[in-house]
């Protein structure tokens, strides 16, 4: 059976296991990345749905996996923000798997499903970004002006060609694109609007590379009235693609084709781009996203509360809106977590126990307008403290922990302060990686999983942990 379909039926036998809110918002774009008759990865698009899926329905999925993988030994989890962007094939759309059960599904424009068959593979849109559901400020008023204004003259005069909107992570570029793509469909259904994040462009011109096949490459991006160009700083020092892009570029410039760039900086700053290239962008509209002010982080909390049709109390969200400012998306993350919160221990959100939410996803902030104890210090504090504490228990040195000797006497304890790491000081794997010599996230997350899986069965384990967690101070 193909991952994809595995992970469909596994849905929906969790489903109803599984209140409604939570099960759409910890299972949405979530995938099978790989599969094998004894490892299931999982991929999930946000720190938050890994947290919840690994620790809190992990028992569950297990279960549901296994009806399909009897031998099954292992689940993995794995985080990928582009599985968000509601472009990769392999992501499961609970909105279309439910459909027959929830109606009010908004459907892409049929157009789009068939013209898909012509072979461009990245043209999906996500509906959910819409610029009715865009707000506006004064950080973003005239990126959204921009795009409101090429949307009114499509096709007919596309004077802000190319357009080029430009902005920090996490600020809205690509919601804005996108939503601009939606409105340009949404007026005109037999319009080709491609959307295409730039590191899917680089493989498509590497894969028709190789096959041997940039002609018919090309001819397929010249059939396009829009085009749709996310994150466009990713083809720094990549020529071949620079140079493809450059002639698809002038291909549809010339046919008076719309052509929508977004970038984490503005094109005089794309120093690793052509001269060319960044000329090119120049030519037509450029315009910034910057970060929005207090009243615009309320106002889209206030929207994103709605969509979510949460009763959050008015306070908890001035209070998320004043702490939070440096990114929309943790923004977005936080008040999710509060819905959820909310939902599992059916009371309601108060200041408190956000401003705990956000203490412990982000310990040093310190937060506006609320009084908490400080909390409590645990002793050891520091990666090398902890390292050294295992260490010590172990009777090995420091350097063992961190070094790359295979034995399985250092390897556990390796795994056990990747592990501590994590959980106490809250480090991000590639942190915790990058301190062990160098390691790919992807071995201490297999390592922190491998422990938290041993801690449930392995009764030595656990009584060294607690020992362990003790001389640190922790408990
Ligand atoms: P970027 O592409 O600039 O990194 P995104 O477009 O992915 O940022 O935005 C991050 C999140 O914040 C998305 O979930 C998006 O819907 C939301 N968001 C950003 N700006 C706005 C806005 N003005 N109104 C509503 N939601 C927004
Ligand atoms: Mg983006």
């Amino acid at each position: 059976m193909h991952p994809r379909e595995v992970w469909e039926q596994v849905l929906v036998k969790l489903e109803p296991q599984i209140q409604r809110s939570h099960f759409i918002t910890w299972f949405r774009n979530t995938a099978i990345l790989e599969m094998d008759e004894k490892r299931v990865m999982i991929g999930v698009p946000t720190v938050y749905a890994y947290d919840w899926l690994a620790n809190r329905y992990r028992q569950e999925i297990f279960r549901e996996i296994q009806e399909f993988i009897p031998q099954l030994d292992e689940i993995l989890f794995e985080v990928h923000s582009s599985l968000d962007h509601g472009i990769d094939d392999r992501v499961v759309d609970l909105k279309k798997l439910f459909r027959s059960k929830h109606k009010s599904v908004r459907k892409l424009p049929r157009q789009q499903e068939v013209r898909l068959a012509e072979g461009i593979s990245s043209k999906l849109l996500n509906p959910r970004y819409t610029l009715d559901n865009f707000v506006v400020g004064s950080s973003n008023r005239l990126a959204h002006a921009a795009c409101m204004a090429v949307v009114g003259a499509f096709g007919r005069d596309n004077k802000y060609n190319p357009l080029f909107v430009y902005g920090g992570v996490g600020l809205g570029k690509t919601h804005l694109l996108q939503a601009t793509g939606n409105e340009i469909l949404r007026r005109d259904n037999n319009k080709i609007v491609v959307y295409v994040p730039s590191e899917r462009f680089v493989n498509e011109i590497v894969d028709a590379i190789a096959r041997r096949s940039t002609k018919q490459f090309r001819d397929r991006y010249r059939k396009v009235d829009c085009l749709i160009f996310d994150d466009v700083q990713f083809l720094a020092r990549k020529e071949q693609t620079q140079a493809e892009f450059f002639n698809t570029f002038n291909d549809l410039h010339d046919g008076n084709k719309q052509i929508i760039i977004s970038s984490d900086r503005p094109p005089k700053e794309l120093t690793e781009l052509h001269d060319r290239l960044r000329n090119r962008f120049q030519m037509g509209m450029m315009v910034d996203v910057s970060l929005p002010d207090y009243e615009t982080r309320l106002a889209i909390l206030y929207t994103h509360a709605r969509e979510l049709q949460a009763l959050i109390p008015q306070e908890v969200l001035e209070f998320i809106a004043l702490n939070i400012s440096d990114s929309i998306r943790e923004l977005e993350g936080v008040l999710l977590q509060a819905v959820a919160q909310q939902e599992l221990q059916h009371e309601t959100v108060t200041v408190e126990s956000v401003a705990h939410l956000i203490r412990k996803l982000n310990r040093d902030t310190d937060l506006i307008g609320v009084e908490l104890p400080e909390p409590s210090k645990p002793r050891a504090y520091t990666i090398k403290d902890v390292i050294q504490s295992v260490a010590d228990y172990y009777q090995l040195s420091s350097n063992d922990i961190i070094g790359d000797i295979r034995r399985k006497e250092i390897m556990l304890p390796r795994q056990i302060s990747m592990y501590l790491i994590r959980k106490e000081l809250s480090q991000s794997y590639e942190r915790i990686g990058a301190e062990f010599g160098g390691r790919n996230h992807t071995t201490v997350m297999h390592a922190c999983e491998k422990i938290s899986r041993e801690l449930r069965r392995d009764r030595k384990l656990t009584s060294d942990m607690s020992v362990i967690r003790k001389e640190m101070g922790l408990s």
